[in-house]
């Protein structure tokens, strides 16, 4: 039986505890949705982490998570920032092949980042069903959503990448269109013997990384992290064929759509 929009579900609040009605929370914040599910038939397309088929989805992720109190304060708090960020990157990298720079407070848009990756730990949406962190893992996501902003960066790293294809359409390259329509579902990579962890997804165009704990100097530069304190954001091209698990990603996308185990929307605009 379906509730109605109105008769939320009543719980405790996976941030503050309390036992209130819950809000449908998004981790990925809705923004990044909006736009791919206006665009053409009303869908995105998904690719999940196994063989399973590609498919396309309406979900946007959303999961009975947060009070109305705490909804409101990640919303105005991170999502808000978030959003101004990448959205002023990605208009940027239409010009600069993802080479970008955003005046923004670093620490601030670093806190963000990891409030979007507390969301993905503690939602049960479908699409967030890889992030099952350990219960130490949990630990490290929860201390750092616990830290001031200008600590984030001593802890963990980011790192943002627009997605590009050096081939042209006519050569079989995916177009932006294509990388903002796909959907990976985001993973989790552990490191081995470790409690630390990886974990990736797209958004807006971009292929973000937040690792935990940080990287030394020497691979955070290899790995164009955020710096901490820094004054801007900055984002750098991803060719997707450079990032194995992407391009099996979008490949194993690419070979379902030609085998024609997804809907024929998607085929038209190739
Ligand atoms: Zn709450």
């Amino acid at each position: 039986m379906s509730r109605s929009r109105t008769d939320s579900k009543k719980g405790n609040c996976a941030f503050c505890k309390s036992d209130r009605n819950l809000k449908n929370s998004h981790s990925i914040p809705l923004a990044a949705f909006r736009p791919l599910l206006k665009s053409g038939s009303g869908s995105l397309i998904a690719i999940p982490n196994g063989n399973d088929n590609v498919r396309r989805i309406q979900d946007t992720g959303a999961y009975e998570m947060l009070c109305f109190q705490c909804e409101r304060e990640f919303n105005e708090e991170f999502d808000s920032q978030l959003i101004y960020v990448l959205k002023s990157l990605r208009e940027k990298c239409s010009a600069t092949e993802g080479f970008a720079v955003v005046k923004a407070n670093t620490d601030i848009f670093a806190k963000s980042m990891v409030s979007v990756v507390w969301r993905m730990a503690y939602s049960g949406a479908q699409m967030y069903s890889d992030i099952k962190l350990t219960h130490l893992q949990l630990q490290m996501i929860n201390d750092l959503m616990s830290k001031e902003a200008d600590q984030t960066l001593r802890f963990c790293s980011i790192s943002i990448a627009h997605l590009i294809d050096k081939r042209t359409p006519e050569a079989g390259g995916f177009t932006r269109e294509h990388f903002s329509q796909f959907i990976l579902n985001p993973r989790l990579y552990r490191a081995k013997r470790k409690s630390g962890f990886m974990i990736e997804w797209t958004m807006f165009g971009f292929l973000i990384h937040l690792i935990v704990p940080r990287l030394t100097n020497s691979n955070l530069k290899k790995f164009h992290g955020l710096k901490r304190h820094d004054e801007v954001v900055r984002s750098v091209p991803q060719y997707f064929l450079d990032n194995p698990s992407l391009e099996a990603a979008l490949l194993s996308g690419l070979q379902a759509n030609e085998e024609g185990r997804v809907s024929p929307s998607i085929k038209q605009r190739r």
